[in-house]
């Protein structure tokens, strides 16, 4: 059985470094990668995750709204964002059949519109405390919403009933976070942190970001160790979400990473 794992390159976001690193110096502005990730199954091609919606990046105040268009700075190539990345593999969108989403901030869920062939996998925690953020007037990006085929999970769920692709709630970033356990043809094993932890520094120091970014912090640390735990003791290399170092070496797109 082969299984091959590829990154996608989704543009970047720039922002204060403290939002990351709440002990970082005031004003410093750091920029991040905003990465897709695409698993090739026999049974399926399955997108962790949709990168930011065309239109945010074209213009951010009118998509956004002013607040999250005055706090971000959004930058896509040529050649980036899943469309194109997913191009260079011979790919669109319609090909994809499942979608699973770490959680569904703007970053994460920005083009689950144009995927309409696939399942889309989000926890039922996330979706309803999402909807409830919206109601609140709390949510000014609602690329999440839209008659798209979700299927909402309570929990950990085996995408294709082989042990694969396991999807393992990794909550506390937000209420319903998610991260993918992937085991590749190589035999080798890898978990999809998504923004269960933005980058390696956040484990190794057991660091969370600032509040703005932490629903509950003990269910983070919680999920901060169940990562670690899957690292040590299962051998898993885990892709963080944001990290500029990490995904600067590993193969990109249109080569496979595993
Ligand atoms: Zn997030
Ligand atoms: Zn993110």
């Amino acid at each position: 059985m082969t299984v091959g794992i590829y990154a996608l390159n989704c543009g970047a976001l720039e922002f204060d470094r403290r939002s990351f690193f709440p002990d970082a110096t005031r004003g410093e502005a750091m920029r991040v990668p905003v990465p897709a990730f695409l698993v090739v199954h026999p049974k399926g091609k399955v997108l962790f995750d949709t990168g930011i919606h065309a239109d945010g990046f074209r213009d951010p105040a009118a998509h956004f709204g002013k607040d999250l268009a005055a706090y971000f700075k959004f930058f896509c190539g040529t050649g980036e964002g899943v469309v194109a990345q997913l191009r260079l593999l011979g790919l669109a969108p319609g090909d994809i059949t499942h979608v699973v989403n770490s959680h569904l901030h703007f970053d994460h869920c920005g083009c689950n519109a144009l995927f309409t062939r696939a399942e889309i996998f989000v926890q039922g925690a996330e979706m309803r405390a999402t909807q409830a953020a919206r109601d609140a007037d709390r949510r000014p990006d609602r690329d999440w919403e839209g008659p798209l085929a979700y299927r909402l999970l309570e929990g950990e769920h085996d995408l294709f009933g082989d042990g694969s692709l396991v999807i393992v709630p990794t909550p506390g970033h937000t209420a319903g976070h998610q991260s993918l356990r992937v085991i590749a043809g190589t035999g080798l094993r890898f978990c999809l942190t998504g923004d269960a932890c933005y980058t390696q520094e956040h484990l190794e120091r057991d660091l969370l970001p600032s509040g703005g970014a932490v629903w509950k912090a003990d269910e983070m640390r919680h999920s901060l160790g169940i990562l670690r735990r899957l690292r040590d003791r299962e051998g898993a290399a885990l892709i963080y979400g944001h990290d500029a170092a990490q995904l600067q070496n590993l193969r990109c797109c249109p080569n496979a990473f595993a």
